[in-house]
């Protein structure tokens, strides 16, 4: 059979979470938290679900969802969306990344994305017919040269892919990053679509911002969250999108035939915690700044050499003082000969730059954390 994804195998999260579970090791690897999720939000699904609520949910989500999904954003950046119209409740990020990029791009489209880039961008564009066009963001600060993009805009171009705060790096956009977008997605009749999953995680007081908080790229944009992240499921899969009304209509029509609607007990559940508990997203960053704080504490005396985490739950490190053995090779060797999984860098990359870095999640326990920077202390 012809693939239609001849270079794609299994993601690195998965190949490096089971070398993990194989050897015994610590998982720093795939991104997920190694501790529970608040009593409140069981206790809800369970009701919700002894109450019967297990049929399908309506196409673009529980409307109570919707709603406080529309209140979170207009809390965190002081924006309108309609939640009848500009919402749809989704099974996770990657369905909402999936989706928005099947309605927007056609056969021919180019897309830019900055590498190192998430997995899934790229294996979508494709299955729509377009092609990506990848420009590098270096270590250590991984800032996007804007001028660079514009160099690479033509008349083929339909599509910027932005992630902040991103995966792997760790950056966070500044101001004049969102603004630079707006001016060149409304100046060539661009769209955006914002990988915003670790918006809720941005430290040291730096401002959290969105797509959203910018009207010109608002209204050409959409916009793409995750549950998962912010309440530590990442196993219930339930994220959204936010997009203008026209946009969002034709968003909706991939949703509708590609799961047509997400897990009915999880929406309830997350509904009520979104109107219950507020302060479990708005002391997320708090929350993850103090395990980076711990972690990077924790590797004070080790040969690692970490680069600034501004947001996520993803930590950088530089181990060329350790070896000069390839990232790929140096995860396998970590994780098979001191039981510690992290991700290679390199695999972000469509062309990897010559560079030593891994990364680890710190969404741990302390305790967790501590046992791992012991380790890597030693190496
Ligand atoms: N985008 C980025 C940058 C991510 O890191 C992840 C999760 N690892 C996703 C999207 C997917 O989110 P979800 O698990 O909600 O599908
Ligand atoms: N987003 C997670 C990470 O970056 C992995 C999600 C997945 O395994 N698909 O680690």
């Amino acid at each position: 059979l012809p693939s239609k994804l001849p270079q794609v195998g299994t993601s690195i999260f998965s190949q490096m979470s089971q070398l993990a579970a194989e050897q015994q090791a610590i998982n720093l690897s795939q991104g997920f938290p190694d501790f529970g999720c608040s009593p409140f939000l069981l206790e809800q699904l369970s009701n919700f679900s002894q109450l019967g609520l297990n049929q399908y949910a309506p196409m673009p989500g529980i409307l109570p969802l919707r709603q406080q999904i529309a209140a979170l954003i207009a809390r965190c950046y002081q924006q309108r969306v309609c939640p009848e119209q500009q919402i749809t409740v989704t099974s996770g990020a990657t369905e909402a990344l999936f989706c928005g990029i099947q309605a927007l791009v056609q056969p021919g489209d180019e897309v830019i994305v900055f590498d190192p880039a998430y997995d899934s961008y790229a294996p979508a564009v494709q299955l729509a017919g377009g092609k990506t066009v990848h420009l590098v963001l270096t270590a250590p600060d991984f800032r996007v040269d804007w001028q660079q993009v514009a160099d690479h805009i033509n008349e083929r171009t339909k599509l910027i892919i932005v992630n902040s705060p991103h995966n792997p790096s760790s950056q966070v956009f500044r101001h004049d990053d969102w603004l630079q977008l707006e001016r060149l997605v409304c100046q060539h009749g661009l769209y955006c679509l914002s990988d915003e999953v670790y918006e809720h995680m941005v430290f040291d007081q730096r401002p959290q911002l969105s797509a959203l908080c910018f009207a010109g790229l608002a209204a050409r944009a959409l916009v793409v969250s995750s549950f998962g992240k912010t309440f530590h499921v990442t196993g219930w899969k339930l994220g959204y999108c936010v997009a203008p009304a026209q946009l969002m209509a034709e968003f909706r029509k991939v949703h509708q035939y590609v799961t047509f609607s997400s897990f009915t007990p999880a929406q309830h559940a997350i509904a009520a915690m979104l109107q219950q508990h507020p302060e479990q997203v708005s002391g997320l960053a708090h929350f993850y700044q103090q395990k980076r704080d711990a972690f990077v504490d924790g590797l004070q005396g080790s040969r690692l050499q970490l680069l600034p985490a501004e947001g996520t739950y993803f930590q950088l490190a530089d181990y060329s003082a350790i070896s000069d053995i390839p990232d790929v090779e140096f995860c396998r060797w970590l994780t098979i000969e001191h039981k510690i999984a992290a991700i290679p860098l390199s695999v972000f990359y469509q062309t990897p730059p010559a560079q030593r870095l891994v990364r680890f999640c710190f969404a741990k326990e302390e305790s967790t954390l501590q046992q791992a920077a012991g380790v890597l202390c030693q190496l």
